[in-house]
C-alpha cells in the first residue's frame, strides 16, 4: 500500500533527480533481486512485464524481429500466449514447427535436435504444462540448443516456485515468470533474459528506454514490490511445501485408486505435484463440475474454459475428444488442506457413480 499513497514511496522509479523518484528505484530494485534470486540469476537479466502473456509475447517476437526466413520450433500443447503468438508470426511469413509430444505431455531433445534447420532461430517450450503439470526435460533440450547456438525460450509461470530453477546451471536464454502464479499480484511478470552477445531481443514496446532499452513504461512500483515479496517467500518455502502438495497428492490418488474406472492424465515421473489431471471414464467433465459446485476444478486452463472446446493439450497427448471431456484438472496450492483433499475425494466418489448410473438409465 504504501508505493501508492503521497506518505509513502510514490515517485516514479526512473525520476533519478529528486529523491521520491530514487526510493522508489531501490524498491523496484530490491524486488528485481527478489526475482533474480528464485532462479539463481543476475538481477541485471530481470525484465519487468505486465505478465507471462506479455514475457512470452517479446521472448518470441523480440527474438524473430528483424530475421527473414525465421524458423520457430515450439510444441502443440504450449500456453496460448506462446501458441497465438507463433501463429500470428506464421501469418506474417515465420516457419514453425509444432512438436507433438509425447502421451505423459514431454517433448524430448531428439525431438527438436531432428526439427532444427539452418533457418532455426528460436525454440519455445514450456517448463511446467498448466494443464497436466508435465515438467518437460529442459536440462537436455538445452544443453543441445547451446551447442547449435539456437535462442532456448522457456515458459516457467507454471514452474516457479513449484520447483527448484537455476538458470546459473541449466542452459536457457529467456524465461516467462509471472506475479500472481506465485501468489503475486496479477498484471505483472518478468523475462529473464540472458545476459550474452548471443541473446539478441528487440524490444516491442518502445517508448523511454526503460528496462535497458527492452520494455518501456513507467514500473508500476506497488505491482512490483509484492511480486518481488512472493518470489521471496516462495524460495523460503519451496522445498517445505512441495513436499506437502506431493503427501497431500498422494492422499487425494489413494482415495481416486477406489474409484474405478478413473484415469490419470500427464506424467508420474516428471510432474510437479500441485497439478492433477483425471480423467473419468462414462462421465461428461461438464456434469461433473456441477456436481462438484463446492470444489473450483477446471476441465481445461482458465485461458480456454470459455469455449466447449475439448481442450488442446489432453488432445495433444492423444486423448479423443470423448477422452478430453471426460477429464478435469485439480489444482492444489500453499492454502489447500488435508481436509480439503479429503472433501474433494469424497465428493467425487459420491458424484461420479451417480453421473454413471443416470448415463446408464438415460441410455
Ligand atoms: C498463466 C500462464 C501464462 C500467462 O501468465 P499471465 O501472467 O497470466 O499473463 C503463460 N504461460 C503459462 C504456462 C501459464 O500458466
Amino acid at each position: 500500500m504504501k508505493h501508492l499513497t503521497i506518505g509513502g514511496v510514490f515517485g516514479n522509479p526512473a525520476s533519478r533527480s529528486h529523491g521520491f523518484g530514487w526510493q522508489a528505484e531501490a524498491a523496484v530494485e530490491a524486488a528485481r533481486r527478489q526475482v533474480a534470486g528464485l532462479i539463481n540469476s543476475d538481477s541485471r537479466e530481470i525484465v519487468w512485464t505486465s505478465g507471462a502473456t506479455e514475457s512470452d509475447n517479446l521472448a518470441i517476437k523480440g527474438v524473430v524481429a528483424g530475421r527473414a526466413n525465421s524458423h520457430i520450433i515450439t510444441s502443440a500443447i504450449e500456453h496460448k500466449a506462446v501458441i497465438d503468438t507463433c501463429v500470428w508470426l506464421e501469418s506474417q511469413g515465420c516457419r514453425v514447427t509444432w512438436l507433438k509430444p509425447d502421451p505423459t505431455g514431454r517433448i524430448s531433445a531428439r525431438q527438436v535436435a531432428e526439427a532444427l534447420t539452418a533457418d532455426t532461430v528460436l525454440v519455445s517450450l514450456m517448463l511446467v504444462n498448466n494443464e497436466l503439470g508435465t515438467i518437460n526435460d529442459i536440462p537436455a533440450i538445452g544443453a543441445l540448443l547451446r551447442e547449435k547456438g539456437v535462442t532456448f525460450h522457456v515458459d516457467a509461470a507454471q514452474a516457479a516456485g513449484k520447483m527448484p530453477i537455476d538458470v546459473s546451471t541449466t542452459p536457457m536464454d529467456l524465461m516467462s515468470l509471472s506475479g500472481h502464479k506465485v501468489y503475486g499480484p496479477k498484471g505483472v511478470g518478468a523475462l529473464y533474459v540472458r545476459r550474452s552477445p548471443e541473446v539478441r531481443l528487440e524490444a516491442q514496446i518502445h517508448g523511454g528506454g526503460h528496462e535497458r532499452g527492452m520494455r518501456s513504461g513507467t514500473l508500476p512500483t506497488h505491482q512490483l514490490v509484492g511480486m518481488g515479496q512472493a518470489f521471496e517467500l516462495a524460495k523460503l518455502q519451496l522445498k517445505e511445501e512441495h513436499e506437502r502438495l506431493e503427501t497431500l497428492r498422494d492422499r487425494f490418488m489413494t482415495q481416486m485408486d477406489s474409484l474405478p474406472g478413473v484415469a490419470f492424465n500427464g506424467s508420474r515421473e516428471h510432474r510437479v505435484p500441485g497439478i492433477i489431471n483425471l480423467r473419468f471414464d462414462g462421465v461428461e467433465a461438464e456434469s461433473l463440475m456441477l456436481g462438484l459446485r463446492e470444489l473450483a476444478v477446471s476441465s481445461g486452463s482458465a485461458c480456454a474454459s470459455a469455449t466447449l472446446d475439448p481442450s488442446y493439450v489432453l488432445k495433444g497427448i492423444g486423448l479423443s475428444d470423448v477422452g478430453a471431456h471426460s477429464s478435469l484438472r485439480f489444482s492444489m496450492g500453499r492454502f489447500s488442506t488435508e481436509e480439503e483433499v479429503d472433501f474433494a475425494a469424497q465428493q467425487l466418489m459420491d458424484v461420479v457413480p451417480r453421473l454413471r448410473a443416470v448415463r446408464r438409465t438415460v441410455a
